[in-house]
């Protein structure tokens, strides 16, 4: 194994190519794991430098926050490796590039910004629902694949709101100027998900210009204007995307967007040309078109893949579904009272369809997407044999993972049906 060259074989598992690219402290080179014949990126890092740099703590951050994080539009890290002198990640290997030399070479049509845009804000909701916050968001960290998604990388400035200073604010000053908040150059304290949006505000702009909004020939300059929010929107953006972007550039991060809220502005709602990654199969959809008399417990046993009580953030097709479904053969009586009996538990509303088909729950407590809603619906697919379907219908999906876990498995523990080999009886 050549350690620290970059064409030998790692820990006699993964060979070494050609380099995609390099950042301020690592190298990323295109990687092939020998067992599985799979490509991938291998970010490798000094140790001596990033001890030396002090940022042991930030790298050791980094494995965590790009471990815990599974969403479509962040770059996967697949493992961890290191050697006396190197660290090691090897990651899902991103083919497409960099979103920067698409902008390079001019502004981008309307709904093609809004589509990378969409995407870049789903993956930073992502994040920032779980407490993490990049930090340092700009056109070089967001690459594409092959089909054109676009995946944000380099969480090696990003920090976890446990790290957070006694005041919840955190104190780091990072980020690349052009793209960094007012309150992060002031070093009063800021709150990362503010800062995030500002910098996605400063990406918005350079999709559509095709330019900085808060370019000047000197550092200083420019973080006057920064300070003052001081920009001007070029003719050719619309006013819808005028007015988001001057919500998303106000220099007072109290006043600034949240995110909730820019998903719901008319130029983000606005639909996109659709991407196959995030066309979602709509089993039941399918399943309601069918005649009931063609299913048999095959199908049924098929569709319902029973509980799954694996941690939350290791299930990653699951959460992704964000919805359970699965066959009993108790009558839709029970399984609506079982429902109510836990909501009655947890507070929540509960309102019932007059043919006992369906309910819909409600939180009281306003969480950070206003109040969870839960729709469950209940198909009899043979005389016996029912499929019961759960998902939120409103709220934040975290809040409802957790609300999952805690209170609605639990419940509905006893009345899954799933197939013998699970030990389960139907009954
Ligand atoms: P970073 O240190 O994460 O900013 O990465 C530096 C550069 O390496 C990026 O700007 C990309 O050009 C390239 N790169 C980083 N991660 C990947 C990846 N997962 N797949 C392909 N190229 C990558």
């Amino acid at each position: 194994m050549s350690e620290d060259g970059n064409n030998g074989v790692l820990h006699g598992k993964y060979e070494l190519g050609r380099q995609l690219g390099h950042g301020t402290f690592a190298k990323v080179y295109h990687a092939r794991n020998l067992q599985t014949g799979r490509s991938m990126a291998m970010k490798v890092v000094g140790k001596e430098k990033v001890i030396k740099a002090g940022m042991m703590d930030q790298i050791k951050r980094e494995i965590s926050v790009m471990k815990m994080v599974r969403h479509p539009n962040i770059v996967e890290l697949h493992e961890v490796m290191a050697s006396k002198s190197k660290i090691y990640f090897a990651m899902e290997l991103v083919r497409g590039g960099e979103l920067f030399s698409k902008i390079e070479k001019g502004k981008l049509r309307e709904d093609v910004a809004r589509s990378y845009f969409q995407q870049l804000i789903s993956a930073v909701d992502f994040c920032h629902s779980r407490g993490v916050y990049h930090r340092d968001l700009k056109p070089e960290n967001l690459l594409l694949d092959e089909e054109g998604n676009l995946k944000v990388t380099d969480f090696g400035l990003s920090a976890f709101s446990d790290h957070l200073h006694q005041d919840g604010l955190l104190h780091t000053t990072c980020g690349t100027p052009a793209y960094v908040a007012p309150e992060v150059i002031g070093k009063k304290g800021y709150d990362g998900a503010k800062a995030d949006i500002w910098s996605c505000g400063v990406i918005l702009y350079v999709l559509l210009a095709g330019f900085l909004p808060f370019q000047e020939e000197n550092v200083v300059a420019m973080y006057r204007k920064i300070y003052r929010g001081d920009f001007r929107c070029p003719p050719w953006f619309s006013s819808d995307a005028r007015r988001l972007i001057t919500k998303l550039l106000d220099p007072n991060p109290d006043c600034r967007c949240t995110i909730s809220k820019i998903m719901d502005s008319p130029w983000f709602k606005k639909a996109a040309p659709k991407n196959p990654k995030f066309i979602c199969e709509d089993d039941v959809g399918n399943l309601k078109g069918k005649e009931t008399e063609t299913l048999n417990a095959f199908h049924i046993i098929s569709l319902s893949e029973g509980f799954d009580l694996s941690p939350l953030f290791e299930e990653k097709k699951r959460e992704e579904k964000q919805e359970i479904r699965f066959a009993t053969t108790k009558p839709a009586e029970v399984v609506l009272s079982k429902l109510e009996e836990m909501a009655k538990k947890v507070k929540f509303s509960v309102k019932k369809s007059g043919d006992d088909s369906s309910l819909r729950l409600q939180g009281n407590e306003i969480g950070r997407k206003g109040k969870l809603g839960i729709a469950a619906d209940i198909w009899a697919v043979a005389p016996s044999l029912f499929v019961v379907e759960v998902k939120k219908s409103s709220g934040d999906t975290l809040e409802y993972n957790q609300f999952c876990s805690k209170e609605l498995r639990p419940a509905l523990k006893d009345i899954v049906w799933t197939s013998s080999t699970d030990k389960q009886t139907p009954g």
